[in-house]
């Protein structure tokens, strides 16, 4: 039996198929490649040894999903594909509905065609909305969503507790996460960014000179030194809450939530130093106008995955920043060396 990781090839599904492998999962992975390439995939066999099938599939295409149903024995779904950018989100709003919303509800189908009714998926922290207080609690009320990427996030989540609710056959776990950054320690996969939309991407951008300056969004936030606070998380701290997902979900029926993150709240500018004290390296900035739809704190409360999942992330700052210059400077154009 093996698990179908969809988007597998990209930033946090490449990093959870080695973390899945290394536990012991057979896994197979679609992907239609459009923010990634299958080259993180051949990175995943060389960490791992492990070989295993990889399919370019779009998760909208109904024909392609049921061969790879009818090639391999299916068991549970890890799914990460979508489009994230929330800036494109906002200009090409139709085109995040269709391929996340749309799309899902494909892979859904054809999942319950197949008797496999066991899913894990990628939520946010941005479903918590500009209402909520930090530290956002799994037990919150959903807030209201400031783009359209991140309403997709929030309908999805309704649509399959819905979906539980009418067959209560489901299990169904979505883990809402923080801000994934860092890389695998090997520096062999990482964050690939075509564009980049994250603050730790462009962190590393300017650390190894392809931008000159970061542009820091405000620094007139009510936080101790006026920029944004988030709760960065290491990716393979990530990937690692899913292997314990899935593990959580497989024996089950049911809808759980979870947030994954540290817990701790770290500003742009405290990450920034973080970056040059770990790195030894110079990132200058500048302050600019604050970014719209940015909420000054996003923090989690991290103590349900403790408890229920034994789950927690263990890997630090330092370390994150570490990892992602690794990959940075082994690989300053991301898989396309
Ligand atoms: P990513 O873009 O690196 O990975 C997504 C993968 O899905 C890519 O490989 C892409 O080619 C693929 N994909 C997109 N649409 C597809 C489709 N229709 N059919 C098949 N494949 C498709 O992004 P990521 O950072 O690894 O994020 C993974 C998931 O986690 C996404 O759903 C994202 O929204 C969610 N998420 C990410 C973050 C973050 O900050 N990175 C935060 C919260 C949630
Ligand atoms: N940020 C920034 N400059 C950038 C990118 C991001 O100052 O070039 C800030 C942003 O305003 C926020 C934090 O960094 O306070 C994290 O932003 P990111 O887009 O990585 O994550 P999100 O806003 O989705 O939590």
């Amino acid at each position: 039996m093996s698990i179908l990781i969809t988007g597998g090839a990209g930033y946090i599904g490449s990093h959870t198929c080695v973390e899945l492998i290394e536990a012991g999962k057979d896994i197979v992975v679609i992907d239609n490649y459009s923010n990634s390439c299958s080259e993180s995939l051949e990175r995943v066999k060389k960490i791992t040894g492990k070989d295993f099938r990889y399919y370019e599939c779009d998760i909208r295409d109904r024909e392609g999903l049921e061969k790879v149903f009818a090639e391999n024995e299916i068991e549970a779904v890890i799914h990460f594909a979508g489009l994230k950018a929330v800036g494109e989100s906002c200009q090409k709003p139709w085109e995040y509905y269709d391929n996340n919303i749309a799309g899902t509800l494909v892979l859904v189908d054809v999942m319950r065609k197949n008797g496999c009714k066991k899913m894990v998926f990628s939520s946010s922290a941005t479903v918590y909305g500009e209402e909520n207080q930090v530290p956002f609690v799994e037990t919150m009320k959903t807030g209201t969503t400031t783009n359209p990427y991140g309403t997709t996030k929030l309908y999805i989540e309704n649509i399959l507790k819905d979906i539980y609710n009418a067959d209560n056959e489901w299990s169904i776990v979505l883990l809402r996460y923080f801000n994934p950054v860092g890389a695998h320690e090997s520096g062999l996969i990482g964050e690939a960014p075509s564009f980049p939309n994250n603050l730790m991407p462009y962190v590393s951008q300017v650390a190894v000179g392809k931008r000159e300056f970061l542009s820091i969004f405000g620094d007139c936030y009510n936080t101790p030194d006026g920029t944004g606070v988030r709760d960065y998380i290491h990716v393979v701290d990530l990937a690692l809450g899913h292997v314990k997902a899935i593990d959580f979900a497989l024996p089950r029926t049911g809808v759980e939530i979870f947030n994954l993150g540290t817990g701790n709240g770290v500003s742009v500018i405290g990450l920034v130093k973080a970056f040059e004290e770990a790195n030894n390296v110079s990132v200058p900035y500048k302050i600019v106008e604050p970014r719209a739809g940015d909420v000054a704190y996003s923090y989690a409360n991290a103590q349900k995955a403790l408890e229920i999942l034994g789950w927690k992330a263990e890997r630090d700052v330092k370390k994150m920043c570490e990892d992602t210059w690794r990959w940075q400077k082994n690989n300053p154009n991301g898989y396309a060396n």
